[in-house]
């Protein structure tokens, strides 16, 4: 058992609707606190959707997702996970984003988070849109390309959007692809599917050899069968999880900007980040929770409930492809 400092708040001390949000009532380490050094895994927001191209909303991501956290218990249901006991976990607080600014605001995520890998700290970063994750990969894969499985109904990989923007939330693996932050063979995208312009982005990843399974060939094959291959495909090296919220179906996840329905429930969707442990995860983005488009507050309890399993993979990297038996 680890420094009970960073054990999260409990709910029979101060009951869970009491006190400050944290995320999963964690205690608050900014880079300039004394134990900063000591968190081996970070939890950061990013409130930042100036990459959005329809329906915004996810800049008020992280303060919703902290609330909801508070919601989750310290033990994991199925496979007896306790993360919190097991490694320092910490809540490293939020990017300060320019929300006027895309290319500032790039730069000081990937200042933050080159901070918090110098210290040694795995990031489970909270977004924030998707082109989040392209200034945070800049930090990660200094110095080797990653792997990547990556959930999502959208490929983010469009070169472009109204005539030459590069830098949307459609576009992000996409540049990360060209800046040479993620080896295209170590990527798969899960869950692709919905209407599109044209296929533009299907073609970069043939071309290049990202392998995209779409939510045909999902419920086609079944989630063990697929993440099997995921697996295969990341192999043991550093590899980066990116959840796109809008991989679950809008039925159970309405609160995003760019829905696509016939998608997983609630359990495929925590089911799919089981099927991780054993992964070499150097770091995680949980994107595009919005809340100003999610009235019942559903979606946001459903990331925080991902952001748990998210964590007991990352603490547990023993552990087989299917979680053990409660003890
Ligand atoms: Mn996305
Ligand atoms: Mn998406």
């Amino acid at each position: 058992m680890n420094d009970s400092f960073f054990h999260p708040v409990s709910g029979f001390d101060l009951p869970r609707f009491a006190g400050i949000p944290t995320f999963m009532r964690l205690p608050h380490v900014p880079r300039d606190h004394a134990r900063f050094s000591e968190v081996q895994i970070g939890l950061i927001g990013v409130p930042w959707d100036s990459g959005t191209t329809n329906r915004p909303g996810p800049r008020h991501g992280p303060r919703q997702l902290r609330d909801a956290s508070t919601m989750i218990r310290a033990e994991h249901g199925v496979s007896g996970v306790r993360p919190f006991e097991t490694v320092n976990c910490a809540d490293l607080g939020d990017v300060a984003p320019n929300p006027a600014d895309i290319t500032d605001t790039m730069a000081r995520i990937t200042a933050f988070l080159a901070d918090v890998r110098q210290a040694g700290i795995t990031p489970l970063t909270v977004g924030g849109d998707h082109l989040t994750s392209l200034p945070v990969l800049r930090a990660l894969a200094a110095d080797e390309p990653l792997g990547m499985v990556h959930f999502d109904s959208h490929t983010d990989l469009f070169h472009s959007y109204f005539g030459g923007t590069m830098f949307t939330h459609g576009t992000p693996f996409r540049r990360a692809v060209e800046e040479g932050l993620l080896d295209p063979k170590r990527v798969i995208q899960i869950g692709i599917r919905g209407t599109a312009y044209d296929r533009e982005d299907r073609d970069f990843a043939q071309a290049v050899g990202i392998r995209i399974v779409t939510i045909e060939e999902f419920f086609d094959r079944g989630i063990a069968d697929v993440m099997a291959e995921a697996r295969e495909i990341v192999g043991r090296r550093p590899t980066y999880l990116s959840y796109d919220i809008d991989f679950i179906d809008p039925a159970f996840a309405p609160g995003t900007g760019t829905p696509e329905v016939g998608g997983p429930n609630s359990f495929q969707a925590l089911q799919v980040v089981r099927e991780l442990a054993g992964l070499n995860l150097v770091g995680a983005d949980l994107v595009e929770v919005s809340p100003p488009f999610d009235a019942s507050g559903a979606t946001a309890f459903l990331g925080a409930s991902i952001m748990f399993e998210m964590l007991c993979v990352m603490v547990a990297p023993g552990l087989p492809g299917k979680a053990p038996p409660r003890r």
